[in-house]
């Protein structure tokens, strides 16, 4: 359902003028946003450090800025612990700058239990801002310098869009569009729809325009993102059209996008990606299980078979995709019998690489009031099991690429030894190859020499 509201220009407008005012107090200073977790909070901190760029701030790489912004991730309590951990780190760097802004963005802002344990034993934290609200930082910033004291009061999400918020991208040649916010799904072991509110989808004219935009600047790497592209329904148009319209934008660039949920996603989807070339070969279909009685208690809404049947019809019209997936090990009363369920999937879909977790409970979720007899021996046993299970697969079917030719865009630097360069081939694969770091961002003609279950190691031709 197509239900989204936009802030008005009007509110855009004060946000404009608070940026003027704090642009005109602002001698010099410095400002640091730390992202932690999924590709929607970089995107979200690409415009963050673009506001604050335009708030006069120096973007650094330093939390001892002048302004820090912790763009938090809440999907995993291990993850909020780090994310507090270092929080808590940077009580002595407020000591030395008492002027020190520290915010507190992303999911975790979002949660009502972080708000009080921030409100009590976090006092360096100056300001909570969700990730439905980011866009008032400028506003935010302005009255923590002229009023002072805390912004940690509770607030509802905030379910419309800002549109033309300005951008600091962190590489030039990639960049995360935004094409819908929030997710409607409430699967039963996540937090996301409790703190990115509902499913709300940007304008397609919007999204068009900056594709339009990217390429003509010459950005090779485009990815949508959404927590569940697939029901993306804007101005009347879903995601198979959408994409369809942002592949047929003029340029030489990879259109991506990230996450489909299997429910959602259709014939056409596979049908628009077939028919346009500049769509990777890749599709990130996030299974879960390969059980139905847990897929019914995640709350997924598909099945096995169904899921099979659209990898079974990608298969068929989009010769050479490749499949990865999210896979969850060990969910509440995952029997014998369930897990095997999923180690036949993996052999039956032959994914290319899969993200394997071990369930974690995540408080505030039907799924942590769920009972869970089993061991978790049992379920790092059965971790290791898939793990192995997909290596081998991984590397069975990469094996024959060895001595092909791929073309790649060359895509970053990597911090690993005599292999110094990161590239994506068409479908998405990460190839480890030696080079002049000038050809980043440029593609190439590479010779797989080797591969592994992380990378295919190449030569440049
Ligand atoms: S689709 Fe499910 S797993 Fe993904 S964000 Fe929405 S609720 Fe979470």
């Amino acid at each position: 359902m197509d239900r989204t509201k936009f802030v008005s220009e009007r509110e855009l407008e004060y946000q404009r003028e608070c940026t003027e005012r704090v642009r005109a107090m602002n001698a010099g200073m410095t400002a640091f946003v730390d992202t932690y977790g999924c590709q929607q909070n970089e995107a979200d901190s690409e415009r963050m450090r673009g506001m604050l760029r335009e708030m006069g701030y120096t973007i650094v790489d330093d939390d001892k800025a002048d302004v820090v912004v912790i763009n938090s991730c809440a999907v995993r309590e291990h993850a909020e612990q780090r994310v507090l951990g270092n929080i808590g780190h940077m009580v002595h760097y407020k000591k030395i700058n008492p002027e020190q802004k520290i915010i507190l963005a992303g999911c975790m802002a979002g949660e009502e239990t972080v708000r009080q344990t921030v409100k009590k034993s976090y006092r360096q934290v100056d300001a909570l801002l969700d990730t439905t609200s980011f866009w008032r930082l400028p506003e935010t910033l302005l009255r923590l310098y002229e009023q002072g004291g805390r912004l940690i009061e509770h607030a509802e999400p905030d379910s419309r869009i800002a549109e033309g918020l300005p951008v600091v991208r962190t590489v030039p040649h990639k960049a995360y569009v935004s094409i819908m916010y929030g997710c409607d799904n409430f699967c039963s072991y996540c937090i996301v729809p409790y703190v990115r509110g509902r499913e709300r989808s940007r304008d397609p004219k919007d999204v068009v325009r900056e594709v339009r935009e990217l390429a003509a600047d010459g950005c090779h790497d485009i990815m949508l993102l959404g927590q569940n592209v697939n029901s993306y329904s804007g101005g009347g148009v879903d995601f198979p059209e959408l994409l369809s319209r942002c592949a047929e934008v003029e340029g030489d660039f990879t259109l991506r996008f990230m996450t489909s949920h299997p429910k959602d996603c259709s014939h056409a989807l596979i049908d628009a990606i077939a028919a346009h070339p500049k769509v990777e070969r890749h599709i990130h279909l996030p299974v879960q299980s390969g059980s139905d009685e847990i897929l019914r208690r995640m709350n997924r809404r598909y099945t096995v078979e169904q899921y099979c049947e659209l990898v079974d019809y990608a298969r068929e019209k989009i010769p050479g995709v490749i499949f990865t997936s999210d896979i969850i090990v060990g969910f509440p009363s995952e029997s014998d019998e369930d897990f095997e369920g999923t180690v036949e999937l993996v052999k039956r879909v032959r994914y290319d690489s899969i993200f394997t977790f071990i369930y974690s409970k995540r408080a505030g979720t039907p799924a942590a009031e769920m009972d869970d007899p089993i061991t978790h021996e049992q379920k790092v046993k059965r971790f290791r099991r898939l793990m192995a299970l997909q290596d081998e697969i991984t590397l069975e079917d990469r094996r024959p690429l060895i001595g092909s030719t791929v073309r790649v865009h060359i895509d970053g630097e990597s911090r690993s030894g005599e292999l110094n360069l990161t590239a994506r081939t068409q479908e998405g694969r990460l190839v480890s190859l030696k080079g002049d770091s000038g050809l980043i961002g440029t593609y190439a003609d590479v010779k797989v020499t080797d591969i592994t279950t992380f990378s295919l190691i190449g030569e440049l031709k």
